[in-house]
């Protein structure tokens, strides 16, 4: 696994120790504002936003992956409430979707669940999101560094996002190989974000291609999702019935 900046030079650091002096985060999972998720002493501080419907071994691996690379202090995985790009598609409800990540990431002291687009109606720009945690860390008087996790499949898709400009002006993105999208090179990134092309970097993770449309899938067909995601969720789609077309049957999938 290693970093490697695509584009410009990265502004600030990347790599370095952790900061964390003592302390973890008051309220992790607790569902507060997100001031509750981060304590003043995380200073380099990763973002996984995404749909999670359900989340699954993929997205828990990049988070692990990227923190260790990046040396941050915490991961913070942000569920959208109302997902930009699929608006009009049926998704589950955000709280099922929340619950499943809280049950996910429980355990590791390093990963932290935010509502924060929960709080706020409308659709759930990423943008906005980073604004608001960017004013956070101003409240607190620290200066933290921002990553936003993406694979290169959603970074393909950044410009057609909400004020991609602004998104690179509050953070760096953490961009990790997704099995079938290619790293764009440099002179294309350079093309698109111009000089925030350097806000860029890459992490090498280990590539799974695990996706939560085949999580859904599988379990609406009635087939096993074990190994694909945490048996804490897997129990949980199958207590709710998450994914399945027949919510009468009694048995899930061995
Ligand atoms: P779906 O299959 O429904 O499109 P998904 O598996 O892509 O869902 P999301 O919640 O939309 O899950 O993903 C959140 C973020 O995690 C996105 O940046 C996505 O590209 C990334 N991601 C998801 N699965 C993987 C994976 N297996 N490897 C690398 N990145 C991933």
């Amino acid at each position: 696994m290693g970093v490697r900046r695509l584009g410009r030079p990265v502004i600030g650091r990347v790599g370095g120790g952790s900061d964390r002096a003592s302390g973890g985060p008051v309220g992790q999972g607790s569902g507060g504002s997100d001031s509750s998720v981060l304590a003043p002493t995380d200073l380099r501080v990763g973002i996984l936003g995404g749909t999670f419907d359900p989340v699954h071994y993929g997205h828990l691996v990049i988070a692990e992956q990227v923190r260790e690379a990046l040396s941050l202090d915490r991961v913070v995985f942000v569920p959208a409430a109302v997902p930009p790009h699929r608006i009009g598609l049926t998704i589950t409800p955000v709280e099922h979707r929340v619950a499943m990540v809280e049950l996910a990431v429980a355990g590791n002291p390093s990963f932290a669940v935010s509502r924060i687009e929960l709080e706020r109606d409308g659709p759930s720009y990423t943008v906005d999101t980073l604004a608001i945690l960017v004013g956070e860390a101003a409240r607190q008087g620290v200066a933290r560094d921002l990553f936003f996790i993406l694979s290169t499949e959603a970074l393909a898709a950044l410009p057609s996002w909400h004020d991609p400009d602004r998104i690179l002006s509050l953070c760096r993105l953490a961009v990790v190989p997704r099995p079938g999208t290619p790293l764009p090179d440099r002179r294309r990134l350079e093309t698109e974000f111009g000089d925030r092309a350097g806000r860029v970097v890459e992490v090498e993770t280990v590539p799974l291609a695990h996706s939560a449309s085949a999580v859904r899938a599988r379990a609406a067909a009635g087939h096993s999702i074990r190994y694909l995601v945490p048996p804490a969720v897997e129990a949980y789609i199958c207590d709710h019935r998450l994914y399945r077309s027949d919510k009468s049957s009694e048995d899930c999938p061995k």
